[in-house]
Parts: structure tokens; sequence; C-alpha cells
């Protein structure tokens, strides 16, 4: 048995052809072990009719750019030439003849130019859609294996590289940066109104941060020039540190979604705008404040304390209570405490910790020291996991005292205490994408690209229209006119 698949052009100016065949499927009459097309057969029939299409639609386009458009004669043909555009169903071979332009500009005194219809029309040489496929797997699978799931089920072969897809995500992860900048410069600034409510869009956001493996390898030096190419500010300051620190916030905003942001902090000019930025865009008005929950500070505790919309930041109760629970656990294996003794450091260490939950942290923090000291009177204590638990709970307690609040209040009145319940966002960011026990180095400018194409798509907010209105701003920022401006 034999499936022959053709192709019949109609309609518009094309006066109907005869059929191309596109495909001839072959089967062994009566037989169901190959049953359907298999992959490669789809993949060839796809290739085969895009190949086709994107033909016959360059060459009809082509047809009405032979005429002047001032004077309507026809221009003189000056050689053949052919691009490749590269769509989801292939690279496509189109060709793009070269002609002469009017002699009617010549007229005006200008010298005599070519022009190359099709280059102009098609100058990015590539369709949104194959873009935005490549950078939405990319931000969810390592760029090799994102790579290679595409080529696997779309007929792309050659059409894209592993490194067409990293330089697709810096360009992208670069463009939806300048995007967040500009909304930082024309966006709503925050008032300072006496009458100022808690936000009612989103309920609690919560920011942490997490290193990565940095990397000075060759690709990552393939990297910085493919940023010098895209005349990136970025690719001027190289100079490298050991590794990167990523910043990753979440908000939870009033029906339980989630929304995400990210960025290494050493390329963004100011950390509380882009945190301000981040709440406008989830809905929070000027009027209104946000109260964020992190663990102990990191880079993002400047943020924090710079935002317009933050009202403060408070430690995440889940860490608070993680210590105390590493600390009562050590009670156990301290061989200088006796049995009977145990439950009553035990307790001790209970009510300093709900001295904590009812916002007395500083009576919580005189209660551990003294029942350190009490403690250190036992012979061999100060070698005990308890010793160096109770002074790492001191030092914490006295450390963020600034950021504990009355925990107990905030609970009876329904307001967030920790961000333990939803997965917290550097893990989401972090450990599923760029996790450090897939042995990934990353650059700045590479983590923070792909950070941004990350966490437009976990948002929901990476889409084909998107990307066209990217690659529509960035044109128009690098045309010769803008650069002139600028
Ligand atoms: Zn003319």
């Amino acid at each position: 048995m034999r499936l022959i698949i053709e192709a019949r052009l109609e309609g518009g100016e094309t006066s109907g052809t005869e059929a191309t065949t596109v495909a001839v499927v072959e089967r062994k009459d009566r037989s169901v072990a190959d049953l359907g097309l298999t992959l490669a057969e789809g993949r060839a029939l796809l290739a085969e009719v895009q190949s086709l299409l994107v033909s016959e639609q360059t060459a009809g386009w082509m047809e009405r750019q032979l005429a002047c458009d001032r004077c309507g004669s026809m221009l003189a043909h000056k050689d053949a030439r052919s691009i490749v555009v590269r769509t989801v169903f292939g690279k496509v071979d189109v060709p793009s003849p070269r002609l002469w332009a009017c002699s009617c500009a010549a007229k005006q005194g200008q010298p005599r130019r070519s022009v190359s219809p099709l280059c102009k029309a098609v100058h990015r040489r590539v369709t949104p859609e194959l873009e935005y496929l490549q950078a939405k797997w990319a931000a969810h699978l390592p760029y090799r294996q994102a790579t290679e799931l595409l080529r696997e089920v779309l007929p792309l072969d050659k059409g894209i590289s592993f490194g067409s897809t990293r330089r697709r995500i810096l360009a992208i992860g670069r463009a939806l940066d300048a995007q967040i900048e500009r909304d930082i410069a024309s966006g709503p600034k925050a008032v300072s109104a006496e009458q100022l409510r808690e936000s009612t869009t989103v309920g609690c956001v919560s920011v942490d941060s997490a290193w990565l493996s940095f990397s000075s390898s060759p690709k990552s030096r393939k990297a910085a020039r493919d940023l010098a190419e895209l005349k990136s500010p970025w690719a001027q300051n190289l100079p490298r540190d050991r590794h990167v620190s990523i910043v990753a916030g979440r908000a939870t905003l009033a029906d339980r979604t989630p929304r995400l942001f990210a960025y290494v902090h050493k390329l963004v000019p100011s950390a509380p705008a882009r945190l301000d930025q981040f709440l406008f865009a989830s809905g929070v008005a000027p009027d209104e404040r946000v109260t964020v929950i992190s663990d102990d500070a990191g880079e993002f505790g400047k943020a924090v304390d710079g935002s317009q919309l933050a009202r403060g930041r408070i430690l995440d109760w889940f860490h608070i209570a993680m210590k105390f629970k590493a600390a009562k656990n050590s009670v156990l294996g301290s061989r200088a405490i006796e049995p009977e003794e145990r439950i009553a450091v035990e307790t001790e260490i209970d009510h300093a910790k709900w001295l904590v939950w009812h916002g007395k942290s500083r009576r919580s923090a005189s209660r551990i020291k003294s029942l350190d000291a009490t403690l250190l009177e036992k012979e061999g204590y100060e070698h005990s996991t308890l010793y160096w638990n109770l002074g790492r709970l001191y030092f914490y307690i006295e450390n963020n005292a600034g950021t504990l609040v009355n925990y107990r209040m905030r609970y009876h009145k329904g307001l967030p205490i920790s961000s333990s319940i939803a997965e917290s966002a550097v893990n989401l960011m972090v450990s599923h994408r760029m996790a450090k026990k897939q042995q990934m180095r990353w650059t700045d400018e590479g983590a923070h690209c792909l950070a941004q194409v990350r966490v437009a798509v976990l948002n929901e907010e990476f889409s084909v229209e998107k990307l066209a209105v990217l690659n529509k701003t960035s044109a128009a920022e690098n045309s010769p006119s803008a650069r002139r401006a600028a």
C-alpha cells in the first residue's frame, strides 16, 4: 500500500497548479506492525509542506516588489541570491533577487544602489514561533537538552543548534531586562499617603538568594563575545567573581497563584527599584504596602530597606522554628546533661521559642544566654553540639532582632508569617534549572538572562506575541537613527 500526499495551490494570484507530491508513505499490505506515520515521516512531511508554502508566499510577495513604488517603472534585475529562513518546520532556502534602484532616484542626485527587498522584509531570518519555542524550552531544560528535544519532534535538524539556543536566551533575556528597566523609568511611583493600606492583591512576598558556581570556561568566554556582539553594556565589565549571586522572590497573589521575579544582584542598577517594579506589575497600588518575608539578610536586605512599596522585612518563622528545633534535638546527644535534666533544658529552649513567637526577642535572647551560662558549669559541655547550636541561636536572634515581629499577633490576624508553605522562589528558579548538583557553571550575564526568561515563562507571561513586541522594541532601539540619537 502507498499513501501519496499531494499539495495543490489555488486562489489568489496563482492560477491553479498541478499537484506536487510532498510525501509517499509505503506500508506492507495488511500489517499493523508499523501503524501510522513515524516521527521521521511526520517531520519530513511538515518540512516539505513548509518549504512549499514559504517559497510560494515569498515568490508572490516578490512579484509586487519588482516595480518602483514612486514612478511604477520596472526595476532592473541585478543578480540572483538566496536567503535562509528558519521556521519551526525547518530551514527554507528562498530566492532573494537583488534589484537596481530605480533611475528616478538617480535623477535626484543619489548614486545608483541595489536593493534586496526580501532581505529587508525578513531581516531576522527566523520566525518568532521558533525563537519562542527555543527560549521557552531552554527556560525549563539545559540548553543541550532543549535543543535535542526540539530537534527530535520537529524537522529542525541543522536549523537550530546548542549555541543558537544559548544566544536566543541571551538576546531575549536582555530584551526582557531592558523592558523592566524601561518600566522602572516610566512606571508609577509609590505615594507617601497618610492612609496606607496593606495590599489586597499581593498577600505575601518572600525573597531569598542563592549562589551559583561561577564559570570561566571557554564556553563562558564565548558567551562574553556573544554579549559584545549584541552590544550589551554588560560586555564592558567582565572582571570575574568566583560565584554568581542570584536573588529570587515570589509573591502570592490574592487568588493564591504565585508570581516570580529574579535577577543577578551585580547586574541590576537598583535592587529596590526592581522590587518595586515587580510589586507594581503584580498589582500593588501606589498607596498599598507589602510585607516581605525572608531568611537571614542577604543581598536583598538593602533592596527591601530601600523599597517604597515594602512595608518592611520580617524573618521567616519557618527558619526560626528550624533553628530552635536543631537546638532542641542536640540536647539528646549532649553527654554533659543528665537524662532527668534534659526535660528542663528542653523546656527552657521551648520557652525561649515562644518568647520570639510573642515578639519578645530580647527576652528570648537573654534566656538562651543564661541557659548557656548555666550549662557551661558542666564538664565537656563546651564541646557538644548543643553548645554550638545555642550559640548560633543566640546570635541569630540578636542579629535579626530588627526583623522579628509579634508572630502570634500576625498569625491571629491571618497575616503571613512564613513562606515555607509555598515552594520557595529560589528553589523554583535555581534548584530546578540552574542547580548546583547538575554541575552547571554560570556567568553573571548567562544566569541573569536565563532568569529573566524563566521568570516570564513560569509567570505565564511569555508568548509569541510578547516576543514579537520585544523584537520590535529592541530593533527600534538598535536602529541606526536611534543609535545616532543616543
Ligand atoms: Zn522610480
